[in-house]
């Protein structure tokens, strides 16, 4: 993993109130996301905060 993906990911975390992203992300359904993460991921290109 490269530097520049190191920041986005701890800058990610650092927004993020929950422990897993997914407790946080609009696409926390299984029709909106198929990621095997899901439900804990800590890492995804694909958060999207709610509410956002
Ligand atoms: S898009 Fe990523 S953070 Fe959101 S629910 Fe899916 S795996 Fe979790």
């Amino acid at each position: 993993m490269g530097l520049w993906n190191r920041i986005q990911a701890w800058w990610t975390r650092l927004r993020c109130p929950t422990e897993f992203l997914c407790d946080n992300c609009k696409y926390d359904h299984p029709s909106a996301c198929s990621r095997p993460q899901r439900p804990n991921a800590v890492r995804c290109p694909d958060y999207r905060p709610r509410g956002k």
